[in-house]
């Protein structure tokens, strides 16, 4: 039988418990689909830092990269500053495994109420630069704590980072139904690394002319996205606007708790990360309430990652079913727990 090894890291807060969650459900689907999925449990979260220093452990990464996929939760506790836990978790193994396309989705599932007027109209995928940008960790600060302080956050931007995001973005969006690929930027004001970002785009989009394509302003993008959901598709967007964007896309499409993510390294030289894109919510951890939907869909994306694309399609339908028939935790505005979400989705799967 077909195996795939899955390091599993759930991190902190609701992480603990929606990836048991998803766990539970991925064993479920596996079993019915005819192949096997091998968890390997690895406690890297803030109580593992604050008891031992580090995040993850030496040669950690090291074993990391012999898996087929990583399903992870959360990163973020309040006894940690936030630019700890990012950088001594999440990021170490998004850039260290060259996961540069964050794949995020946005759709207002059946069952699902939309703040927006025109909510059934979105459905987009935003395609998110993951390795450089405005993220790149460069930068620096000087004469600490005197009236001279200076800090400076450096945005990186490569030809190559560029070009092999725009060519993935172009890839996806010629997959689409629409064939539409908006470019984000903000090349008005920074008329530097977001120039080249344009001006790469427009080389990359001559090699594929059946996709039609606009670009916008990122200021411009979220009022767009409120006001005429229908004219986006496929969006392509730096690190810290696609950041951005997408925490807005998940509001749009009716809650954080539904949105997933997945953190592609294309050419499969390493693993890629499949994770809700909400945090550790610690104002409903340990209720048993948190909304496994979100964990749920990015499992379906690993699913489709891994090569069986049965199966994602399985569990998405699951998913819909389930939200049509209103089992929704209160994010969504229903009366249902975690478990009661989790069982109606695997209950579902038949
Ligand atoms: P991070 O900085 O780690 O991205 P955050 O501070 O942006 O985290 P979240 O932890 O994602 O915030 O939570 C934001 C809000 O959304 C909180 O009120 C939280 O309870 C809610 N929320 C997030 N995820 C879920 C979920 N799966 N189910 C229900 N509510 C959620």
């Amino acid at each position: 039988m077909k195996t795939y090894r899955i390091a599993a890291i759930p991190g902190d807060g609701i992480g603990n418990e929606v990836i048991p969650a998803g766990i539970e459900v991925l064993e479920a689907l596996a079993a019915k689909q005819g192949f096997a999925l091998a968890f390997e449990h690895f406690d890297w979260s803030s109580k593992r830092y604050l008891e031992t220093g580090a995040y993850i452990p030496e040669g950690g990464l090291e074993k990391l990269k012999t898996f087929d996929a990583i399903f992870f939760g959360a990163v973020g506790a309040a006894e940690v500053p936030d630019h700890i836990s990012l950088w001594g978790l999440r990021l170490p193994i998004c850039q260290g495994f060259d996961q540069y396309a964050n794949v995020r989705p946005a759709r207002v599932l059946p069952g699902v109420q939309s703040p927006l007027r025109d909510g059934a109209a979105l459905d987009w995928v935003i395609i998110r630069e993951n390795s450089e940008g405005e993220y790149s960790g460069s930068g620096g600060r000087v004469h600490r704590g005197l009236p001279e302080e200076v800090a400076t956050e450096t945005s990186v931007f490569t030809r190559r980072g560029v070009e092999r995001i725009h060519r993935f973005a172009f890839e996806l969006a010629r997959g689409r139904a629409k064939k539409h690929l908006t470019l984000v930027t903000k090349s008005n004001a920074q008329r530097h690394g977001m120039v080249l970002w344009d001006e790469i785009f427009f080389e990359v989009a001559k090699d594929y002319p059946g996709v039609r394509w606009d670009r916008e302003l990122v200021d411009a993008m979220t009022t767009r996205m409120v006001l005429k959901p229908a004219s986006i598709d496929t969006v392509v967007a730096s690190n810290l606007h696609a950041d951005i964007l997408s925490d807005l896309a998940a509001a749009l499409s009716g809650s954080l708790g539904i949105a997933p993510t997945a953190n592609l390294n294309p050419e499969r030289t390493f693993p890629s990360m499949f994770e809700p894109i909400h945090g550790s919510a610690f104002d409903i951890t340990g209720k048993g309430i948190a909304n496994p939907l979100a964990t749920f869909w990015t499992a379906s994306m690993m699913l489709e990652h891994l090569g069986e694309a049965r199966a994602a399609a399985r569990l998405m339908q699951a998913i819909e079913a389930v939200t049509a028939e209103g089992v929704l935790t209160p994010d969504l505005g229903g009366v249902h727990d975690t478990r009661a979400v989790t069982n109606a989705v695997k209950r579902a799967l038949d």
